[in-house]
């Protein structure tokens, strides 16, 4: 779409990432894998003998995995017919099956360099390092590029709405209309065929062809009346795995946090990374095992980025922005609700940040945080889940969102999911976008003219 064209501007954070521990130890991971070899060899010589063929691993995830992104899933049995030698055999294995603490053990000794690994394989993802599976939600974390630079996330100059304006323009350069704020209450469906949308206001806009980026279980459960689907295929809809995991907390600073692993507020290269708080991989499991009983992390699981260190645009002169994610955060909470327990649970947040920056509180100008009740009701996400489905291997590719119904065209004829609950999943990628579109322009012919 020639977004760059459009206004985005995106760029790789470098250093890629800052991991301090409790004491005052640190592991600050640059888009470089010499400086990170020296880096982990502060922690163990055999490990960063051994990063390198931890690299080629990956490697190898993308080679098989990107080439299958902008396009429809392939089917299982295609998948197979390459697993085709022992060695291909132990691959799949690995990526499917293994938790990311059984890959880690693998290849590392270190504690901390394993957990300082490990982090991308739970985040937005309800599943512990020792989860099976969860090998292939990092995996699908380091899948792209940023302007050339391979498994690197990025920030878009201007925050995350820059994506977004940069696709209006883009979308109404070529002659689309664009409205925001504007609710859709139902599908509209005459004869197995969607003819428009219904909005919470009474309007109705007809069209051919209706594209849905809301959730499967919004677009399904909610928005197109249940008569008009078959019942298997809003069973499956039900069952989708479906689980928040994040807590947003968003902080604006009078200063940057003053770490105990690098001291100082002036801005130093760490405070241009993405920051995470995760000490061990028993830590990581620890968060995780209170969650799955309903509690929010007694201990968080933090990642967050100072986004105002990297773009001066997104705050006043001086002051900062920081926005957290405090992974392993319940829907479903055994004690209370989101709207009681968010405060307690800003404040854990703030604790355990204040061990790793002691100034974090007095520099708090103001604060907001969004539950994963706060993600539904405001942004549409069922149960909060930032991916639209888990983005574990047992919901990806053909499966995805429902076996059977991975093409982009759903049971209603006329009707597409384009959103992360298709093929190839979450993440800010535009894939499943791209994949539904080709879907449609397939079908035009026949679309246009109403025939079967
Ligand atoms: C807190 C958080 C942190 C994240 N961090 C990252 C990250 O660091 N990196 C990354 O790659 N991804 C991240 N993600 C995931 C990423 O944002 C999503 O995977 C991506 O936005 C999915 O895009 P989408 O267009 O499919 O769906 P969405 O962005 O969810 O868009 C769906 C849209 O549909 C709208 N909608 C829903 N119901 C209706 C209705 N009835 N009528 C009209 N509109 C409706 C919603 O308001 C929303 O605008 C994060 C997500 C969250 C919430």
């Amino acid at each position: 779409m020639e977004l760059t064209s459009f206004g985005l501007e995106e760029h790789a954070y470098e250093p890629a990432l800052f991991h301090p521990f409790p004491d005052r130890r640190y592991l600050l991971y640059r888009n470089d894998s010499a400086a990170n070899q020296r880096e982990i060899a502060r922690y163990s010589k055999a490990d960063a003998e051994a990063l390198p063929r931890y690299e080629k691993f990956w490697e190898g995830f993308a080679e098989l995995l990107e080439p299958t992104l902008l396009a429809p899933p392939v089917p299982l049995a295609d998948l197979a017919a390459f697993v085709n030698t022992p060695e291909a055999e132990d691959f799949v294995r690995k990526i499917l099956f293994l938790s990311i603490a059984e890959v880690l053990d693998e290849y590392f000794e270190s504690d901390e360099v394993k957990a300082s690994l490990a982090t991308s394989a739970v985040a937005g993802t309800m599943a512990g390092p020792r989860t099976p599976g969860t090998a292939f939600v990092l995996g699908h974390h380091t899948l792209g590029d940023i302007g050339g630079q391979k498994g690197a996330w990025g920030w878009p100059r201007g925050g995350m709405g820059a994506i977004s304006e940069s696709l209006a323009r883009a979308a109404r350069h070529h002659g689309a209309d664009v409205r925001t704020g504007a609710e859709v209450r139902q599908i509209l469906v005459r004869d197995g065929r969607a003819i428009g949308v219904e909005l919470a206001d009474g309007r109705t806009l007809e069209s051919r062809v209706v594209l849905s980026n809301a959730d499967p279980k919004r677009t399904f459960l909610r928005l197109v009346r249940s008569e008009h689907l078959p019942s298997e295929f809003v069973g499956a809809i039900e069952r989708i795995r479906f689980e928040s995991s994040s807590f947003k907390l968003n902080l604006a600073l009078r200063e940057l946090p003053d770490f105990a692993a690098i001291p100082g507020i002036a801005p130093q290269p760490h405070h241009r990374a993405i920051i995470d708080i995760a000490p061990s991989l028993d830590y990581l499991e620890r968060a995780y095992d209170d969650a799955k009983r309903g509690h929010p992390s007694e201990e968080p699981f933090l990642e967050f980025v100072m986004q105002s260190a990297n773009d001066p645009t997104v705050a006043p002169p001086g002051m900062h922005t920081m926005t957290i994610s405090a992974k392993f955060a319940p829907f479903d909470l055994r004690r209370g609700s989101w709207d009681s327990e968010a405060e307690p649970f800003a404040e854990r947040i703030l604790d355990v940040l204040e061990r790793y920056a002691p100034n974090i509180r007095k520099a708090i100008v103001a604060r907001q945080w969004l539950t994963p009740l706060d993600m539904e009701r405001e942004y549409g996400l069922t149960r909060g889940d930032v991916f639209h489905g888990a983005i574990l291997p047992h919901q990806m590719f053909s499966f995805r969102p429902v076996p059977g119904w991975s093409s982009y065209r759903m049971p209603v004829r006329g009707l597409y999911l384009c959103g992360a609950g298709a093929h190839p999943g979450g993440g800010v990628i535009g894939a499943p976008g791209h994949n539904a579109a080709m879907a449609v322009l397939e079908d035009w012919p026949k679309l246009r003219t109403g025939s079967p």
